[in-house]
């Protein structure tokens, strides 16, 4: 993935108004109904959850839905190719009601074709989900032959089919540049609260109940009148936000105590949680970018509604993003198993194992009894198993039982230590929500 990350080094800005934190709040309705902010969010149920139907949200119009047509801009240009003849560009947005079928079939394409580049764009994008707003472009060749389809679906993801020689499908990510925002908040009633109030994207409560599950029971110990300050990043692609913003960096005041989280940036892995300002725990996690969306232990079971087992924890990611070992060991299965879906398990000795669940496929480069190095790519977040939206499941299993992957330190060995980058990024964190903290409201206190 490509992201242009741009350090803010000067004045950070809080976004506090409008649609943004309207869109964050829906998204972020605690499933079951807790005002501060549920364990747990909706992104998928897991096998050890009850064998129950696999929900499919379908597509978002109904088929006979109408439809005034949208307005389409095809183009269609002869030029030269790369490999020297003629090349045929068309485009066009989708609009409501239109199959990708209807639009091939615009395009000129005869149906075997039309069969040709649906079935390879159908490898990595369910087409039925096809909504207006994506869009479609073709290369043909002078012989009408695709060369080369893309379908722009959400966010600006494309889904990549080259043909010819050398046939591939791939989902390629947008280009998006990252921006550094921060806020303070008093805690009231709840951390989802405070962060209402303060305009600070409230999913940021899950994500701190998740992330210090084990170390901080957060729905006991707040009193109210806690001191709150949170950095995230926000995607964009030319100015529009794209995706939910990215908890980085939190600050907690607490009976005395400062906790720090420090999330790991887009291309480290590692979280880092301090209690006054000494390193308490760190956890590496098996996606870059990713935030946890469900915690390990009981939990209410999103479709059934009763209390199962959660024997991992998961991840919330796009489909296609890369999976990686956490930590060096031997593949000691690929495959699929029931509930679990496509998956890898990996042997890192001493009784240690971890599980990558879900995937939507497996590194074709790595066979059943290989070794991996820490970071290498195992496979790519799907939604395979009992899953009902793409996310990973991910589990540390010692012994044979699954353990609190947050807590437990068995699979960190001798790289438990602090860094110097890690030091330098908890300075910039400090010094980013102290900015800001000095302005927001209720924290005019005596911050330093
Ligand atoms: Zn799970």
């Amino acid at each position: 993935m490509r992201i242009r990350l741009r350090y803010w080094t000067g004045l950070f800005v809080v976004v506090v108004v409008g649609i943004g934190v309207a869109r964050w709040q829906g998204d972020d309705v605690p499933v079951d109904g807790a005002e501060d902010g549920a364990a747990s969010v909706a992104s998928g149920v897991d096998p050890h959850d009850a064998p129950g139907p696999v929900l499919d949200a379908g597509p978002d119009i109904a088929p006979d839905a109408v439809v005034a047509r949208p307005e389409a801009v095809p183009e269609a240009t002869p030029e030269p190719d790369a490999d020297g003849g003629p090349v045929t560009r068309w485009s066009r947005v989708v609009g409501p009601g239109e199959s990708l079928a209807a639009l091939l079939a615009e395009a000129g394409l005869d149906p075997v074709t039309r069969r040709q580049v649906s079935q390879a764009l159908g490898e990595e994008f369910e087409l039925r989900r096809l909504q207006p707003g994506h869009a479609l472009a073709l290369e043909l060749g002078a012989d009408g032959s695709p060369r080369r389809a893309e379908l722009e679906i959400d966010d600006g993801v494309r889904i990549r089919a080259l043909f010819g020689d050398a046939p591939s499908v791939r989902v390629v990510p947008p280009d998006l540049d990252s921006v550094r925002l921060a806020g303070a908040a008093e805690i009231g009633s709840s951390i989802y609260a405070a962060l209402e109030t303060a305009g600070i994207p409230t999913r940021f409560a899950t994500d701190l109940e998740l992330v210090l599950a084990g170390t901080l029971d957060l729905r006991r110990v707040l009193a109210g009148g806690e001191r709150l300050r949170v950095a995230w990043r926000e995607n964009r692609l030319e100015d529009r936000a794209i995706g939910e913003p990215l908890i980085d960096f939190a600050q907690l005041d607490l009976g005395g105590d400062r906790y720090e989280v420090l999330w790991p940036g887009a291309r480290s892995l590692r979280t880092r949680i301090y209690k006054n300002g000494v390193l308490l725990r760190t956890f590496d996690q098996p996606i870059a970018g990713a935030r946890l969306s469900s915690a390990f232990g009981p939990r209410k079971h999103p479709i059934h509604n009763i209390v199962r087992m959660h024997s991992g924890v998961d991840f919330e990611a796009p489909l296609g993003a890369d999976v990686l070992a956490t930590q060096a060991g031997r593949i000691v299965y690929m495959g699929k198993k029931s509930g679990y879906g496509l998956m890898v398990e990996i042997d890192h000795g001493g009784g240690v194992h971890t599980l990558y669940a879900h995937l939507s496929e497996t590194n074709d480069a790595l066979r059943d009894g290989q070794r991996v190095a820490a970071g290498d790519a195992v496979g790519r977040v799907g939604s395979t198993g009992t899953s009902t939206a793409p996310h990973l499941h991910y589990e540390i299993v010692v012994d044979g039982k699954p353990v609190q992957p947050l807590t437990d330190e068995r699979l960190l060995g001798a790289d438990a230590s602090e860094t110097a980058s890690a030091l330098a990024e908890l300075e910039q964190a400090r010094q980013d929500v102290r900015l800001l903290a000095r302005d927001a409201p209720g924290a005019a206190g005596n911050e330093g």
